[in-house]
C-alpha cells in the first residue's frame, strides 16, 4: 500500500516542550520485503531445471529410448545442469548487489531475445506434453532493466501456460507495442481460473489446487515473481481467464525510448 511507516522518538526538552524525531522507514521496510521475496523466488526457480533433469533421467532409466534419443536427452541434461550452475552464480552475484532497484543500473535489451530465451527454457516441458509454443512478435522494441528478471517473468508465464493446459494444445506468446508500452501476452487453452481466484493467484504461495500443484512441482511463487518483476520495472501484469476455456496473462512494461546500440564485432 501507500502508507508511510515512521520510527518516532520523543525526548523531553525542559518541562514545557519535547522534541519529536520521526524517521521514514517505508523504504527500509520495502527493501527488506524485496530481499525476502528474492530468496523465496530463487528457490522456486531452481526447481525448474531440477525437474527437467529428473524427467530426462527417468526416461533414460526406463530404458525404452533409442540410443540417439538417449544422447539428445544427455545433451539436454548438460544444458540444464549448466543453467543450474549459472543460476547459482547469479544468485551469489545478486545477493552481493542485494535487492536494489533494477532501474538504477538498467541494461537495455530487445524484447525478442526475452521471448526466444523464455520459450526455449520451456521446450522440454512443452515437448513432453506435445504442446506447441507459438511466438508472434508484431513489433520489435527494447526494454530497460534486468534482462534476467524479465526473462524469468516471461518464462514463468509460459511454464504456467504449459502446466495448466491439456496435452497437444497451443500456447501463444504475442508481443506488441502500444503508446510506448511493450505488451507480452501469454495465452493458453487450459483449465482457466475462476473470477474469484483471479486476484489471489498473484499472492505468494497461493495455488488454486494445491494437490495438483504438488504433482506439477508448483510452489505458488511463479506469479508473485512476475508481479514483483513487473512492479520493479514500472509495469504491470493483468489476467483474463475463463474456467475450462483458458487464460491470457499480459505483462506490460515501458519501452526504452532510445534504440539499442549496434553490437560491435
Ligand atoms: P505454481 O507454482 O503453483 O504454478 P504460480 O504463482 O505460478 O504458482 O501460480 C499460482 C496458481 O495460479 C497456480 O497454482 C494455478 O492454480 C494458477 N495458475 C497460474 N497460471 C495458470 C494458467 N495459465 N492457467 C490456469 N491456472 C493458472
Amino acid at each position: 500500500g501507500n502508507e508511510v511507516q515512521l520510527r518516532v522518538r520523543v525526548a523531553p526538552l525542559g518541562n514545557r516542550f519535547m522534541l519529536v524525531l520521526a524517521a521514514d522507514r517505508t523504504e527500509e521496510l520495502r527493501l527488506a520485503g524485496v530481499r525476502r521475496d528474492f530468496v523465496a523466488n530463487i528457490s522456486h526457480e531452481l526447481k525448474t531445471p531440477i525437474g527437467a533433469l529428473q524427467v530426462l533421467a527417468e526416461a533414460i532409466e526406463a530404458g525404452a529410448e533409442e540410443p540417439a534419443r538417449v544422447r539428445s536427452f544427455a545433451q539436454r541434461m548438460q544444458l540444464e545442469a549448466d543453467r543450474l550452475g549459472r543460476m547459482t552464480k547469479e544468485l551469489i552475484d545478486l545477493s552481493r548487489i542485494q535487492a536494489d532497484d533494477p532501474l538504477d543500473h538498467a541494461d537495455r535489451f530487445p524484447v525478442t531475445r526475452i521471448v526466444d530465451v523464455a520459450v526455449d527454457r520451456n521446450r522440454v516441458l512443452a515437448d513432453a506434453k506435445r504442446i506447441r509454443i507459438i511466438p508472434r512478435v508484431l513489433e520489435e522494441a527494447d526494454l530497460l532493466g534486468s534482462e534476467e528478471l524479465v526473462t524469468m517473468a516471461v518464462q514463468n508465464l509460459i511454464s504456467n501456460a504449459v502446466q495448466y493446459s491439456p496435452e497437444a494444445t497451443h500456447v501463444g506468446v504475442g508481443v506488441r507495442v502500444t503508446d510506448g508500452i511493450v505488451e507480452i501476452a501469454v495465452t493458453d487453452k487450459g483449465v482457466g481460473i475462476a473470477d474469484e481466484e483471479q486476484e489471489r493467484v498473484f499472492e505468494r504461495f497461493y495455488r488454486v489446487d494445491p494437490a495438483r500443484s504438488r504433482v506439477t512441482g508448483g510452489t505458488g511463487l511463479g506469479l508473485s515473481i512476475v508481479k514483483h518483476v513487473a512492479a520493479s520495472h514500472g509495469g504491470e501484469i493483468t489476467l483474463w481467464s475463463r474456467p475450462s476455456q483458458g487464460s491470457t496473462f499480459t505483462l506490460r512494461l515501458p519501452a526504452s525510448a532510445a534504440p539499442a546500440p549496434e553490437e560491435s564485432a
